[in-house]
């Protein structure tokens, strides 16, 4: 490495006229010191490749805000050309195959760094380029050395020279976060790939739960309790009643019934029997979803603090919780009425975070209902999205709004 740069000009480099560089880039703070470093001494053309990105959204934000520097960052002496691929995931997938449980920096992060690397040899040969090379090494976490061996093979199968290269030297990272501040960038806390989002997940201080859908499987009983309740009154529910009552507190729900169907009792009346109907189903046949027992005892073995923060009456989930030998598990129930304010407002999240005794960022929130998700990640909490039957017409909503939306929460923890 030559004495005061990060990277090697070789015996072939001349300065006039500058030679050609391909540079891949994994994010837009970490190519902006590497730039700046470069501009000089190359014609540079940014190459986004990282099909290990996940979601596609963040793909997408990503892109963008690489595409977005390269542009304010060019000039008429130094420009800056920008390509980006499209998400191609399963190229990342191919590859990750088997290497799913690795710790970042294992065996997966060598074959992702391949991958990226690879497509930009094939990319700088077929397109006559000098040199080209790639951004990842300015991250203290990726290892100079193996990017600069993969590098070198490639360079020998294309037959096109690589940029040797450590950009974290020379203080490359601080320079680069320092640039991401000055430009306003949007600057990711995990590395990409979904087994690295995970990861990030599990070092949270907090989890807060939602408890309906989330942790119980209790959304079948109010998918269907009032047309029930009508039916055993004598009435024929209307077709879209629970749509009707989707967003109601329970007694909305009684006085709407009473006042769609001429019942005869009082609402209080309809209160008390429908709250024994709930009371019932929490005692006695509201089981954890698949996989949240196992889940809840690793993150507890974790040391991480989880509490629950639901719409339902707080007797009822207590009841739940012992009837699944869980009440240890949790410092606390909060619910909508304890805080005032249903879901639609962050209120419930703000003072679970409060309660548990720790920062907004260092919470995640989990839930599966799409307005709940919506709500929570407005407010800038990182959000599991956990799959619910009767939520997956919202699919592309929880899609949009949630870090990740899984199957069962044991997906964050599989081995
Ligand atoms: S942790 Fe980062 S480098 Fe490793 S496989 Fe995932 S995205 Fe690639």
């Amino acid at each position: 490495m030559n004495k005061k740069l990060p990277f090697v000009l070789d015996e072939h480099y001349t300065p006039n006229p500058k030679p050609t560089l391909l540079l891949h880039s994994c994010c837009a703070p970490c190519s902006s010191s590497v730039i700046e470093m470069l501009r000089e001494h190359f014609r540079i053309t940014v190459l986004y490749y990282n099909p290990n990105i996940f979601p596609e959204s963040e793909y997408i934000k990503r892109c963008e805000e690489q595409r977005l520097f390269c542009q304010s960052f060019s000039s008429p002496d130094n420009p800056i050309a920008f390509v980006a691929a499209d998400y191609r995931s399963d190229e990342f997938e191919k590859i990750a195959k088997g290497k799913e449980h690795l710790r970042e920096g294992g065996d997966r992060c060598i074959a992702c760094y391949a991958l990226r690397l690879g497509e930009a040899a094939r990319y700088a040969a077929q397109n006559g380029f000098d040199y080209f090379t790639t951004t990842l090494s300015v991250s203290p976490l990726k290892d100079a050395a193996r990017l600069n061996a993969i590098g070198e093979k490639l360079a020998k199968t294309y037959e096109i020279k690589y940029l040797t290269s450590d950009f974290k030297k020379q203080n490359g990272y601080k320079r680069s976060c320092e640039l991401s501040k000055q430009y306003g960038m949007y600057r990711q806390d995990f590395c990409g790939c979904k087994y690295s989002l995970a990861e990030r997940i599990l070092s949270a201080k907090g989890f807060v739960f939602d408890a309906d859908g989330t942790l119980f499987d209790t959304m079948g009983f109010y998918e269907t309790f009032a047309s029930e309740y009508v039916r055993s009154l004598g009435f024929e529910p209307a077709p879209d009643l629970r749509e009707q009552i989707r967003s109601f507190t329970i007694r909305e729900c009684c006085e709407l019934l009473k006042s769609t169907y001429s019942v005869s009792k009082t609402t209080e009346e309809i209160y008390d029997e429908i709250s024994r109907m709930i009371a019932n189903l929490y005692a006695k046949d509201a089981p954890f979803k698949a996989g949240v027992l196992e889940f809840l005892r690793y993150a507890k073995s974790k040391g991480i603090k989880m509490c629950i923060a639901t719409a339902t009456d707080k007797n009822h989930i207590e009841a739940a919780l012992a009837a699944c030998n869980a009440e240890d598990m949790f410092e606390f129930v909060l619910t909508c009425s304890d805080v005032g304010v249903s879901k639609r407002e962050s209120v419930i999240y703000d003072e679970s975070a409060k309660r548990l005794g720790l920062e907004k960022r260092d919470v995640v929130v989990f839930e599966d209902a799409h307005h709940a998700i919506v709500t929570a990640k407005a407010a800038n909490y990182r959000v599991v999205a956990v799959r619910e039957e009767t939520e997956l017409k919202f699919a592309d909503v929880i899609e949009a709004n949630s870090d990740i939306y899984v199957e069962t929460m044991t997906q964050l923890i599989q081995k």
